[in-house]
């Protein structure tokens, strides 16, 4: 299996040299040749498959045995899940008829970001020891740098912390983010993770990583490398619990071995990372008979995609425009404001789903493209990188562009989309702890649970729903509380916080605290601690 860019081009990479590059150069997102198809007796061959046995059948089928054997995969794999709490690594759990939630945060950072970067980290690891054993004079590092504002920081520390040839930093603004997020970061000790606590703004911190980025000499010097949510393995290792979902679901219903399940997913959604590995297993062919739901918060860029064809930073839709950002109604906070930060990103109580373009969008749009041009052949791949790459430099020049009604069409065949405000998202929480089962989800949950009783409205009566549950309620403490406090029976601390959290506030922590947001003083610090220059360059972005 090769890779190759959405903006079209005649460069292929193998499975190693796509992960490692994150970034075509050419703008684009690397995408396989091809989506392969299932072996024809998945369905009862895989029906037993543990978490760890489908991510190896189903990796396989991307990643060529040349490549990396099968029993290195298995032990890549088998070593990524093994910190996971839950014995299946990701459960369904049954919240109603007909209704279910696939938990996602049973890894080290209680968030589903583990379940990928768990594994991006071995690989990293994997790939730098075999090319250094290769070439021994090469002496490969990686370099990650990255700024987070609290909520996805944790995951990628924990998937690179003690990994060989790897040295991560990791920026966040001092004081300015949770105190559970800020322990599960800085009481991580491994000589490799280096915490920066910067005094100022998570803006400021994510200036000073591009303006790292940007800085010709000091990147040439230290080849500075990143784990980005467009990297291809991310997406690959979360297609796996769709088959996982889609199996428990037979279970729980009790269907035999022959007849299948109705089921639609319902993921709540910011860079398309999650969804889009969704939209793989669909396209592989996993039965899904209701579109993938694509539920957003008030950035909601991807429900405007599904309504009007127009993929747009800004809403410019006559009807929306007439209430200016400042007079619309409010949205959850309480003085009737909804804060937007100097780019245009709508702050809200689903801070991980907080974005104004979704950056693995584009690899949705290459099919799109593509299933829009008449004979799929080789030549139709070459045109469909051709229509994305005008479509992405006409986002880059006006912020906007729109698509033809009939890829439009195409799009409305996989997925259907729904935008859930911040009050709906609290009022999902409140009803679904005070509902049977009592179940307290965080606020990204939240707006997946509101997004899918939206579109059930819909659905024939036969279907079965499974929301993506993408973190554990202790992790977003101020939104769950908000949504609780008049609540009588709500205590978060006996309800909510996991033992696991217990003592995390006062455990040794290891962070360096750089005095303001000044590019050289964060320079330093890289300067002091990697020891040697890395030959991989990346692009950053959590
Ligand atoms: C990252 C994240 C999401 C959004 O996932 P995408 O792959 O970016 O769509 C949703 N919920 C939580 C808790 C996240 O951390």
């Amino acid at each position: 299996m090769k890779y190759f860019s959405t903006r079209g081009g005649s460069q292929e990479l193998s499975f190693e040299e796509t992960v490692l590059t994150g970034l075509a150069p050419n703008g684009g997102l690397y995408i396989p040749t091809s989506i392969p198809s299932l072996p024809e007796n998945w369905k009862n061959d895989w029906k037993d498959y543990s978490f760890v046995d489908l991510s190896v059948a189903v990796l396989s089928l991307y990643i060529s045995r040349e490549e990396i054997s099968e029993s290195d995969l298995r032990s890549l794999v088998v070593k990524s899940y093994a910190g996971f709490r839950h014995p299946k690594v990701t459960p369904l759990k049954k919240l109603g008829e007909k209704k279910y939630v696939l938990e996602l945060w049973h890894g080290p950072t209680w968030a589903f970001k583990d379940v990928a970067l768990q594994l991006l980290g071995n690989l990293f690891e994997f790939f730098l020891k075999r090319r250094n054993e290769r070439n021994p004079a090469a002496k490969e590092k990686l370099t990650v740098v990255g700024a987070t504002s609290g909520d996805t920081g944790s995951a990628a520390i924990y998937g690179l912390r003690n990994k060989a040839n790897i040295s991560i930093f990791i920026l966040h603004p001092k004081g300015r983010v949770s105190p559970i997020q800020e322990a599960q970061m800085t009481t991580v000790t491994d000589a490799n993770v280096h915490n920066l606590a910067v005094k100022g703004t998570f803006d400021d911190c994510q200036d000073i990583v591009k303006a790292l980025f940007a800085d010709t000499q000091f990147n040439s010097k230290y080849r500075l490398g990143a784990v980005n949510s467009i990297n291809w393995a991310r997406i690959l290792a979360q297609t796996v619990y769709y088959f996982l979902a889609y199996f428990d679901l037979r279970r729980a219903v009790g269907a035999d071995a022959t007849a299948d399940v109705e089921v639609q997913f319902v993921v709540p959604t910011g860079n398309f990372g999650d969804i889009l590995a969704g939209y793989y297993a669909r396209k592989m062919g996993l039965p899904m008979a209701g579109k993938l739901g694509v539920a957003t918060n008030a950035n909601d860029i991807l429900a405007r995609f599904w309504k009007t064809g127009r993929y747009e930073k800004a809403d410019s839709s006559p009807t929306n425009n007439a209430a200016a950002p400042s007079m619309e109604p409010a949205a959850g906070s309480s003085d009737g404001k909804q804060a937007t930060d100097a780019s245009g990103v709508k702050e809200t109580h689903s801070p991980a789903m907080d974005i104004l373009v979704s950056s693995n969008f584009e690899r949705l749009l290459w099919y799109l493209a593509f299933e829009a041009l008449p004979e799929h052949s080789g030549a139709d791949r070459h045109k469909a990188g051709e229509t994305v790459s005008g479509w992405m430099s006409k986002m880059k020049s006006d912020g906007r562009v729109e698509v033809p009604t009939s890829v439009l069409e195409i799009a409305r065949k996989d997925f259907c989309a729904e935008r859930v405000s911040d009050e709906e998202t609290l009022e999902t929480i409140k009803s679904h702890f005070l509902g049977t089962p009592s179940y307290v989800v965080d606020p990204h949950t939240a707006v997946g649970l509101f997004a899918a009783a939206r579109m059930a409205q819909h659905n024939p009566p036969s279907i079965n729903q499974i929301i993506l549950s993408t973190a554990h309620p202790a992790k977003f403490s101020e939104a769950v509380s908000t949504a609780l406090q008049d609540t009588k029976e709500f205590d978060f601390d006996s309800q909510v916080m996991p033992e696991e959290f217990n003592g995390l506030l006062q455990k040794e922590r290891r962070v360096v605290d750089v005095e303001s947001a000044d590019i050289e003083l964060v320079k330093r610090v890289i300067e002091e601690r990697v020891t040697s220059h890395v030959a991989i360059s990346l692009y950053l972005q959590l």
